[in-house]
């Protein structure tokens, strides 16, 4: 009995770090939701802004992400932890989770504090990837990509300039440990899961190479960089850049042998102080999101939790109706779930959701059709599921219907992005690839100022664009 008081207990004392108070601390550019204190919270948003206009000077303006920026800091590392990954600090998720398109960034109790730091670091690096996604939408090299990342994580501000370039010391030191890497096998590195020590050798030797090309190749480099930009095939743009440079390895191991690298300044352009507004999160809505971010992690158990949680403290809107559906998808429950879609009052509000998961989870394409075409025998579709409709025809090698399928999507509803998108896709594999070109570049300046949730769709619109057009 005295136990089982004293497990009642813990249980008790356990939870209350589970139920901190959480806090929303909302800029022009970010919606910070944290359990740190509120000091802290409006502290860390004004530095979020300061980096976002530094990156912003750099990338120009049109790269700057189009929509407000979710960033979920956790004051408890456990609880960090257990809703992500062991061994981490942060992540970055460019496309939002199942009931927001907001790109978010995720980290345990980052406060960042004034001058260099790892928290500091991890903001910048994970800014900088959200940066590049809009500068450059095609595909873009990993090493580039984390190049890059790493480059800009050590941006400093001191007063009204603007400084990149310093060095972060667990990468140079990571670099005279490893092999130095020729540019070729940088471009031969693909995924990230190889072991820590790779790990850190690529990303020390990615961050080398940009700061080398940076620096010393300044010309070539951003004429590169305004290539990724227009989507081109980042290797055949890098060789015709380069084309006239040589001994650029040579040059490289010269680079890396120097004992201090340069470090470039400009002014930042003024600005006014930041309007920030701080709310309180209801429990309920704090259950949510921590949902999302279990459901991302692919930790459907933990998000079910959540979410009966969520109903028990009163939630009972979209949001919850969505993420308990993510949730079954995740848990394999495909069939149990449509089954759920068919008692639903409105299951077509639900089927793109619902498509988006399953194809997430690895549902075949011909199940998903399936699905598709028994909602059709007794409602109508909208607009979204059309568009999807549109895009499993197309890529079951049936274009022509695809295409069909995707202007009737768009006739109904112009602004469906994703219609738009499927009729590029459609238009690609057709060959009709000035259409598509055109078509694509009309898309772009029209999503401007609307949401990211197409750009996956994006990518594979100038993928095929690329295989399909770039030869002909
Ligand atoms: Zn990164």
């Amino acid at each position: 009995m005295a136990l089982r008081a004293l497990a009642a207990v813990s249980v008790v004392l356990l939870c209350s770090g589970c139920f901190g108070t959480w806090r929303q601390v909302k800029s022009e550019h970010f919606r910070v939701k944290t359990d740190l204190s509120s000091r802290d919270a409006i502290y860390t948003t004004k530095e979020y802004e300061k980096l976002y206009r530094g990156l912003q000077t750099i990338f120009g303006p049109a790269a700057a992400p189009r929509t407000v920026i979710d960033v979920v800091l956790f004051a408890d590392p456990n609880e960090f932890s257990r809703h992500t990954r062991e061994g981490f600090s942060g992540f970055f998720n460019g496309a939002g989770t199942h009931v927001s398109s907001a790109p978010m960034i995720v980290a345990q109790n980052m406060y960042i504090p004034d001058g260099p730091s790892d928290e500091r670091r991890t903001a910048a690096h994970e800014l900088t990837h959200l940066f590049m996604r809009t500068a450059y939408p095609g595909d873009l090299p990993l090493w580039v990509n984390e190049g890059m990342a790493r480059y800009f994580e050590t941006l400093l501000f001191d007063g009204d300039e603007l400084c990149r370039g310093s060095v972060d010391t667990k990468l140079t030191f990571a670099l005279e440990r490893s092999k130095k890497r020729p540019l070729q096998e940088m471009w031969q590195w693909s995924r990230y899961d190889a072991s820590e020590k790779e790990t850190r050798a690529d990303y020390a030797n990615a961050w080398a190479w940009v700061h080398y090309l940076l620096s010393e190749h300044t010309a070539p480099f951003e004429q590169f960089r305004g290539a990724l930009a227009r989507s081109e095939n980042p290797r055949a743009a890098f060789d015709a850049a380069f084309a006239g440079v040589s001994g650029l390895e040579a040059g490289f191991d010269a680079y890396t042998k120097r004992d201090s690298f340069p470090v470039f300044t400009r002014p930042l352009p003024p600005a006014p102080a930041p309007v920030l507004t701080e709310t309180l999160m209801s429990l309920a809505d704090v259950q949510l999101f921590k949902a999302s971010i279990a459901l991302h992690w692919e930790n459907a158990e933990l998000a079910k939790e959540e979410l009966r949680a969520a109903r028990e403290l009163g939630a009972n809107g979209a949001d919850l109706l969505v993420l308990e559906v993510a949730a079954k998808v995740r848990s394999s429950e495909w069939s149990e779930l449509l089954g759920t879609l068919k008692g639903h009052p409105a299951p077509e509000t639900l089927m793109p959701a619902v498509l988006e998961l399953g194809r997430e989870q690895g549902v075949k394409p011909a199940q998903l059709m399936a699905a598709v075409e028994e909602l059709e025998q007794t409602r109508p579709l909208d607009p979204s599921t059309l568009a999807w409709k549109s895009d499993l025809l197309t890529s079951a090698g049936r274009a022509e219907e695809g295409l069909a399928a995707a202007r009737k999507a768009a006739a109904a509803d112009p602004s469906n992005d994703r219609a738009g998108a499927a009729e590029l896709l459609a238009l690609a594999r057709l060959g009709k690839c000035g259409e598509a070109q055109e078509g694509y570049r009309r898309l772009v300046d029209k999503m401007s100022g609307h949401s990211m949730g197409t750009s996956s769709q994006l990518r594979r619109v100038v993928a095929a664009i690329n295989q399909g057009c770039s030869s002909r």
